[in-house]
């Protein structure tokens, strides 16, 4: 899908990397453990719909999604994959999950008896949450188990899967996970004993995916990973493999101009020249998602780091250059440029954030291209 865009500034999504990251675990898990596609938050930026049918087309066997409007987007876009929402949907839009072939996420005795007040024409199928030390959603129990299971009327709600979500697999220390781990055994035998037919078990994100391949259950649901992030510092200098991240941003130059020592850069004129400073405006501000605190972070011009003084403005931020540079000259804000690169990662940590959470502040104004 192709946008229309008059600006100097864009998204480039490479495809070939999200293909490349999916085929790189799917080498390491065992044949009978397949891959869940993340592409919840449109694609943690990065586009769902066309990340998930590169995924597709690099083996994923379906996609997970937190809403159950993203899963309804990737359906009114031509996706027939199955796909799971993650997150808690409401009884009440139980009939649009089954008109479309959408898994729920469900995990609640009242859910259940909410639903079968609705007049639902079909069987809802869903994937059972297990809260094994997120603490977020989920089944956490035996008695949770068991009424859930009182509740249940197979005719009406067909479980498909069984399934929980770790809070620590990213970390040095594996203890919280080993323990959630083990809770899960002990529920998923509970969740066997009230439920006979065959299901599919999954616990692992791109993290316990990545570091224990073969020891996942049927399938894995890859997120960040997919994406050719990290899940984490640590993980990125643990390296199991080797991820290719697929998003760049960039931009160009839009005017060039020398000033003279001690004139104000932007809002509150927060920075001043020190001497006399080649100065460039770039067409990107905070409205594409590119925050106020990017202040003071290194971009890339004629693939040198330069760094971005004054305030971010909406739509217009300032860098300073080395000297003059022609108007349309490239710069990069994310991604690399010669033999230099700005990672996500860089980013995250001059924001005190994490990289997820970059990738999905950028707007929908910004086009994403893909390659
Ligand atoms: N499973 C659930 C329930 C999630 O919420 C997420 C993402 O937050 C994932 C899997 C994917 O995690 P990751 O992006 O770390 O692979």
């Amino acid at each position: 899908m192709k946008s229309l865009s008059y600006r100097y500034a864009c998204l480039q999504i490479n495809l070939a990397a999200i293909k490349a990251n999916v085929l790189a675990l799917k080498a390491r898990l065992n044949k009978s453990t397949a891959i869940i596609a993340v592409v919840k938050a449109n694609g943690y930026g990065h586009g769902a719909v066309e990340v998930a049918n590169a995924a597709i087309e690099a083996g994923a066997t379906s996609l997970a999604v937190a809403l159950l409007d993203e899963a309804v987007t990737l359906r009114a876009n031509g996706i027939t994959a199955p796909i799971l929402v993650m997150g808690w949907v409401a009884p009440e839009f139980a009939q649009v999950a089954i008109d479309q072939k959408i898994t729920l996420t469900v995990f609640q005795p009242e859910w259940l008896a909410v639903f079968y007040q609705q007049q639902t024409s079909g069987s809802v199928s869903i994937h059972v949450k297990l809260d094994t030390g997120m603490g977020r959603l989920g089944i956490r129990t035996t008695a949770e188990m068991a009424d859930f299971f009182r509740l249940l009327d197979q005719s009406k709600v067909k479980v498909e899967g069984v399934f929980t979500h770790f809070a620590t697999a990213d970390e040095p220390d594996l203890a919280y996970y080993d323990q959630q781990n083990n809770r899960f055994n002990q529920l998923l035998a509970q969740f066997k004993q009230h439920h006979t037919g065959e299901v599919i078990v999954h616990t692992g994100n791109s993290a316990a995916a990545m570091r224990q391949p073969n020891l996942m259950y049927d399938a894995v649901r890859f997120g960040i990973g997919m994406y050719g992030l990290y899940p984490s510092i640590y993980m990125k200098q643990k390296r199991p493999f080797k991820l290719v991240s697929a998003l760049s941003l960039k931009t160009r130059l839009t005017h060039v101009k020398q000033l003279a020592a001690n004139e104000g850069i932007s809002y509150g004129a927060t920075y001043h020249t020190e001497a006399h400073e080649w100065v460039g405006t770039i067409p990107l501000g905070y409205a594409d998602g590119i925050q106020r605190k990017w202040q003071g972070l290194d971009v890339l011009v004629n693939g040198k780091r330069m760094p971005l003084i004054g305030r971010i403005c909406m739509d217009q931020c300032m860098v300073k250059l080395d000297r003059a540079y022609p108007i349309g000259t490239e710069v990069t804000f994310v991604g690399k440029q010669g033999d230099q690169e700005v990672s996500l990662e860089e980013v995250a940590s001059h924001l005190d954030t994490i990289n997820y959470e970059v990738a999905c502040l950028f707007t929908a104004r910004l086009p994403r291209i893909y390659l």
